[in-house]
């Protein structure tokens, strides 16, 4: 099984890129974004708790996310590989990631990191707040998200640097031209 983490900061086109990998590779994508703002929307017990931590940019806390990764991995195999986008954003959710795998006999086989210039993360925000309506996607909203990054979310490379698992690829230019890139660095 192969494991892969898209990794960056919000905005850096993790989302895009994850649809297009999964489905060129045959893996299932999951977006812990996604998962939550679908709770959110239904209005379930777990929506209503996450709302306003999510309509914030703050993060979910570690203990609901391994959760809801928990029944993730339960509900969905046996697969042929996974596409983790957004998640792990933490150590600790590094940590149980590892811990989760393990158990099933399985570890990350690679992380990939989108890299993009700040300036262009808070531009491609914007501009998603205008067409999708994203509630955190507001200026003040897009600045704690980046601080949520640098602060929690950073650290998880010198984790995957020490395993030998990550490796960088500029995620400036065309949506395809990154997905080629992309595609270049997975080897099966
Ligand atoms: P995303 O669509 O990945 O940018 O996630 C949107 C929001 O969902 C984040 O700003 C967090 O509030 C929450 N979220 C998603 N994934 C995680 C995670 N792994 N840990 C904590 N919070 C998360």
């Amino acid at each position: 099984m192969f494991n892969l983490i898209l990794f960056g900061p919000p905005g850096a086109g993790k989302g895009t890129q994850a649809v297009k990998i999964a489905e060129k590779f045959g893996w299932k994508h999951i977006s812990t974004g996604d998962i939550l703002r679908a709770e959110v929307s239904q209005g379930t017990p777990l929506g209503l708790k996450v709302k306003t931590v999510m309509d914030a940019g703050h993060l979910v806390s570690d203990e609901l996310l391994i959760e809801i990764m928990e029944s993730v991995f339960v509900n969905n195999s046996p697969v042929k590989g996974f596409v983790l986008d957004g998640f792990p954003r933490t150590l600790n959710q590094a940590r149980e990631l590892d811990r989760m795998l393990l158990k099933h006999g399985h570890t990350v086989s690679l992380v990939l990191a989108l890299e993009v210039d700040e300036d262009e993360l808070v531009a491609r925000l914007l501009k998603r707040a205008q067409d999708q309506g994203r509630k955190d996607d507001t200026e003040e909203v897009i600045k704690n998200r980046l601080v949520q990054y640098h602060h929690h979310t950073k650290p998880l490379i010198d984790y995957y640097l020490d395993k030998k698992l990550y490796q960088e690829v500029h995620g400036m230019g065309t949506i395809d031209d990154i997905f080629s890139q992309l595609c270049s660095v997975i080897k099966l």
